[in-house]
């Protein structure tokens, strides 16, 4: 949904474990080399000093604008052995195949649940930039044409209590740490992905007790907006 080279991005690190591969079935990513940094800077020894492995030669000298590319695959790739499974490739490239129409999909249900939690009156915020209420909403219209992705955090009325009711109540929704699957997924970061962080540490990581992020899914937009709103009916009744 970004175009990060266009905006100056030398190198894009990206997970393919998310909607590439769209069904949170297999782990990898992508490392995709602009070829515009000048990595004979003086900085980087790493990329200009020789190298036995490839001749006596540095990486700038043996791949110019391709350094840091070939660096990580022919020293860093090699030496590590990070390499994906060929069944992990094959489920990979085939979720490559529909990723633009999911993706398309993935947005429409993302706005449509964004603005209903929007207008909910058991919902303090919703941090989702497409909404136009939202602060950073310009800088979305630039960086994220498309819209803002599927991924998105909002606040419960009745904090932690609320928000863990909320989490029992769902039932469409799966409740699960990962993200960018076909279906929707929620969680409550606070009790799960950074409980072992204090209070202090949570609130600089952006998480607070009563934050709910959702990955929203393919499924009908009105099955998950009818599921959030009955868990959010169970969780305002804990809450009085
Ligand atoms: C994304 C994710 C991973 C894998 O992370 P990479 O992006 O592939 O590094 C592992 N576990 C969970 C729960 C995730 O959401």
């Amino acid at each position: 949904m970004e175009r990060p080279i266009e905006f100056g991005a030398d190198i894009i690190i990206h997970s393919a474990t998310k909607f590439i591969g769209g069904h949170g079935t297999s782990i990898g990513g992508l490392l995709i080399d602009a070829g515009t940094f000048d990595w004979s800077n003086g900085k980087f020894p790493g990329f200009t000093e020789v190298n036995a492995n490839i001749g006596n030669r540095s990486f700038v000298d043996v791949a110019g604008e391709k350094a840091f590319i070939t660096k990580a695959r022919f020293q860093v790739g090699h030496d590590l052995g990070f390499a994906l499974a060929p069944f992990n490739s094959w489920l990979f490239i085939q979720g490559l195949e529909t990723l633009p129409v999911r993706m398309e999909r993935h947005v429409q249900n993302a706005k449509k649940v964004a603005a209903f939690l929007a207008e909910h009156n058991q919902v303090d915020w919703v941090n989702y930039p497409t909404l136009e209420s939202d602060p950073q909403h310009l800088l979305a219209e630039k960086y994220l044409p498309k819209g803002a992705g599927a991924i998105f955090t909002f606040g419960i009325k009745g904090g932690f209590e609320s928000a863990r009711t909320f989490i029992d109540s769902v039932k469409l929704l799966s409740h699960l740490a990962n993200v960018g699957d076909a279906k929707t997924l929620v969680i409550h970061p606070t009790s799960t992905t950074h409980s072992r962080l204090s209070l202090e540490e949570q609130r600089e990581a952006g998480v607070t007790p009563e934050m709910i992020r959702l990955s929203i899914g393919l499924e009908d937009a009105g099955d998950i907006i009818e599921d959030i709103d009955q868990a959010l009916a169970v969780a305002s009744k804990v809450r009085l």
